[in-house]
C-alpha cells in the first residue's frame, strides 16, 4: 500500500538511471549494448550481472535476480518498494510528499521520529563519554584491558554510561526530548517518587542498530563481576529482538561480496572478528537465533558459519541453529574452537591466522551433529543405533539437496553398520513432495529460453516493426497465459508514445519469478543485433505452430487414457479444440 503518487515514482525513475545507481555498488564495464559486472547480490568471480541502460533494467544470470532500479535497491538495501522509492528520491533530490497523512498517521510518525531522535542522541552521548570525557575513563581502561582497539570501538559505536543516576536523563532533558518516550525505549526508568533515572550506569554500551545503521537499542556490560553481566534494551516499537542481528549494518556489504556470514554469540566476539578484519560477522547477542534471523541472512548470504563458544551451551546453541538452517535450506558449517575458548579469547590469544585455519577445517553442521550424536550414544547395540537413526531421519528429510541427502545416508549407514535401504525406507516415505524442489528452477528457465514465445517477446523489445507484425497477427494467436498481457502492454506503449517503459511493464507482472525471467529475456538482447526481422518472426510463428501440433498430439494421447464423460475428458477436449482454433488462425 504505497502512499507515493505514481507520477512521483516515475519522476524518481527518470532521474535515478539504473546505470548511475548500480554503479554505486558494482564496477560495471561496457559489453556490447549492455554493462557487465560482478553481481553484488551473490558472491561470484566471473561477471554475470548485466545492466541494460536503454531499457533501464538489470538481470543476473548467476542468481536470477532482475528488475528495474527500484527492484535493485529493494534487494540491495533490503527495503520494501515504497522505501526504495524514497531512498532513491532522496538521492536524486525529488521531494516526495505522500498524500496528506491522517491525524493518526501523523501522530504515529511524529512519535517514531521522537523515539529515533532519543536513541540517536543517547548513542551519541554514550559514545562521546567513552571517547573523550573524564567520566568515560573506566570504560577506556576496561577496553584496554581486553585489548580492544579504540578505532574499532568507534566504528562499532561503543559507548560508556557513567556511574551516575541522571547523566543521560539530564542530557535528553536539555535537548527537550521527552523522558516518558525515553522510558518506553528502556533507556530511562520512572522513579516511584516521580521523575526518571538512567537504566544504564557504569556499563560499557554496545549500540544495537537496524540494517541501515539506525540505533534501536543498547546492550550494556558491567566492568566487574556484578550481575547482571549484560543488560539489554527491552523490546520496543523500534527494537524487535527476534529480528535484529547485532552488527548487520557494518556487515551487509561484506556478506554480499563474500556470500558468507559468520554468526557469533557475543558483542566481544563480534568486536574481535571485526577488529581482525573479518567484516562479514553478526552476533545474536542475548537471544537465540530465530527463523526470522535466518530468513533475513538468507537474503545476503549463500552460506553461514557458526562460531559459538566451545562449551556445552555453545554446542546446544549450534544444534538449535542447525534446525533453522535445515528448515530454511541454508548451507551451514561450524567453526570449532579449542575447548573453553570463545571467538574473542581465541583470536586475541592465537591470532587471526589461527582463526582462518579453523575456518578452513570447518565442518558441515549436520556432519558435526551426526558425529557428536554417535559419540554421545553407545552405538554398539541395537538400542543405540535406533536412537541415533530416530534423531537423524527427520533432519535428513528436511534436506532438499538429494545428493547431499544420499551421501549422508551412505555415510550414516556405514558408520552405524546398518543397511542404507533401512534409512532410505524411513526417509523415503515423505520423499515425493520433496522431489518437487529438486527440479531446479534455473534448468527450467534455460529450457524455456528457446521458447518461441520468449523469442518473439525479445524481438518485440528490439524491433518496432515486430511489434506491428504481432499486432497485425493478433496477440492471442501467438501468446498464451501471462505473456498475452505483456505483449499487449508493449503494443500499447508503442502506440501511445513510440517508446516502451520496460520497468513499468515488468512491474505489472505479478509473480517475482516470472518478472525475473522476463528481465533476463529483455536485458540480454545482444544476440538479436542485425537480424532479418521478417524471417525471425516467421520462424517463431512456425515454431509456435509446431508446438501447438505437438501439444495437440500429446493431449489426444492423454484423451485416450481417461474415462469418456469424466470431467478430465471434457477438459482435455476443450483444450484440444482451442489449440485447433489457434492453429487454424496461424496458417
Ligand atoms: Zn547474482
Amino acid at each position: 500500500m504505497s502512499m507515493i503518487p505514481d507520477e512521483k515514482v516515475r519522476e524518481v525513475r527518470a532521474r535515478a538511471t539504473i546505470l548511475d545507481v548500480v554503479s554505486d555498488y558494482v564496477n560495471l564495464k561496457k559489453s556490447g549494448s549492455n554493462f557487465l559486472g560482478l553481481c553484488p547480490l551473490h558472491g561470484e568471480k566471473t561477471p554475470s550481472f548485466s545492466v541494460n541502460p536503454a531499457k533501464e533494467i538489470f538481470h543476473c544470470f548467476g542468481c536470477g535476480a532482475g528488475g528495474d532500479v527500484f527492484g535493485f535497491i529493494m534487494r540491495m538495501e533490503g527495503l520494501t518498494f515504497p522505501e526504495s522509492v524514497k531512498f532513491l528520491a532522496k538521492r536524486v533530490g525529488v521531494v516526495i510528499e505522500d498524500r496528506p497523512p491522517t491525524a493518526e498517521e501523523k501522530r504515529r510518525t511524529d512519535e517514531l521520529e521522537t523515539l529515533r531522535r532519543i536513541l540517536e542522541s543517547a548513542a551519541h552521548f554514550y559514545a562521546g563519554v567513552l571517547m573523550t570525557q573524564a567520566d568515560g575513563e573506566p570504560g577506556r581502561v576496561y577496553l584496554k584491558r581486553r585489548n580492544v582497539d579504540m578505532a574499532a570501538a568507534k566504528e562499532c559505536r561503543l559507548g560508556f554510561a557513567p556511574d551516575r543516576w541522571d547523566s543521560l536523563s539530564r542530557y535528553l532533558e536539555q535537548r527537550r526530548l521527552p523522558l516518558d518516550a525515553a522510558e518506553t525505549l528502556g533507556v530511562v526508568r520512572r522513579k516511584e517518587s516521580g521523575g526518571y533515572y538512567d537504566t544504564f550506569r557504569n556499563r560499557l554500551l554496545f549500540t544495537i542498530t537496524d540494517s541501515q545503521g539506525r540505533c534501536i537499542g543498547f546492550g550494556g556490560r558491567v566492568l566487574d563481576d556484578s550481575l547482571p553481566k549484560y543488560l539489554n534494551s527491552p523490546e520496543s516499537s523500534l527494537y524487535h529482538k527476534s529480528e535484529v542481528l547485532y552488527g548487520i549494518d557494518l556487515a551487509k556489504q561484506s556478506i554480499r561480496e563474500k556470500g558468507t556470514v559468520f554468526i557469533v554469540e557475543g558483542y566481544f566476539d563480534h568486536l574481535a572478528l571485526y577488529e581482525a578484519g573479518v567484516r562479514n560477522v553478526v552476533a545474536t547477542c542475548g537471544t537465540a537465533l530465530t527463523i526470522s534471523h535466518v530468513k533475513f541472512l538468507k537474503r545476503f548470504a549463500d552460506k553461514v558459519y557458526t562460531v559459538f563458544d566451545a562449551d556445552k551451551a555453545g554446542k546446544r546453541a549450534t544444534f538449535r541453529a542447525m534446525e533453522l538452517f535445515l528448515e530454511e535450506d541454508v548451507p551451514a558449517r561450524v567453526v570449532l574452537l579449542p575447548s573453553g575458548e570463545d571467538p574473542d579469547s581465541f583470536i586475541r590469544t592465537c591470532g587471526v591466522a589461527a582463526f582462518d585455519e579453523k575456518v578452513n577445517i570447518s565442518q558441515p553442521l549436520f556432519d558435526y551433529f551426526f558425529r557428536d550424536l554417535c559419540q554421545q550414544t553407545d552405538t554398539g547395540n541395537v538400542e543405540g543405533k535406533v536412537k541415533v537413526l530416530e534423531e537423524l531421519a527427520p533432519r535428513l528429510l528436511k534436506m532438499t539437496n538429494s545428493f547431499e541427502q544420499d551421501l549422508y545416508v551412505k555415510e550414516i549407514s556405514r558408520v552405524l553398520g546398518v543397511e542404507e535401504r533401512l534409512l532410505h525406507g524411513r526417509i523415503g516415505r515423505a520423499r515425493t513432495p520433496l522431489s518437487q524442489s529438486e527440479l531446479s528452477p534455473r534448468k527450467v528457465k534455460k529450457n524455456r529460453r528457446v521458447d518461441p514465445e520468449d523469442m518473439l517477446l525479445s524481438l518485440m523489445g528490439k524491433y518496432p516493426e515486430v511489434v506491428q507484425k504481432v499486432q497485425a497477427f493478433g496477440v492471442e494467436n501467438l501468446f498464451g497465459g501471462e505473456l498475452i498481457a505483456v505483449a499487449e502492454d508493449i503494443i500499447s506503449h508503442m502506440a501511445a508514445s513510440n517508446v516502451i517503459d520496460w520497468p513499468q511493464i515488468l512491474a505489472k507482472v505479478n509473480s517475482a519469478e516470472e518478472r525475473e525471467r522476463l528481465a533476463a529475456l529483455f536485458v540480454d538482447d545482444g544476440h538479436l543485433e542485425n537480424i532479418d526481422t521478417q524471417k525471425a518472426f516467421d520462424q517463431c510463428r512456425l515454431a509456435l505452430e509446431r508446438n501447438a501440433l505437438k501439444d495437440m498430439k500429446a493431449l489426444a494421447r492423454e484423451l485416450a487414457t481417461v474415462d469418456p464423460g469424466s470431467e478430465a475428458y471434457l477438459d482435455l477436449l476443450g483444450r484440444i479444440e482451442s489449440l485447433r482454433n489457434q492453429k487454424s488462425r496461424m496458417i
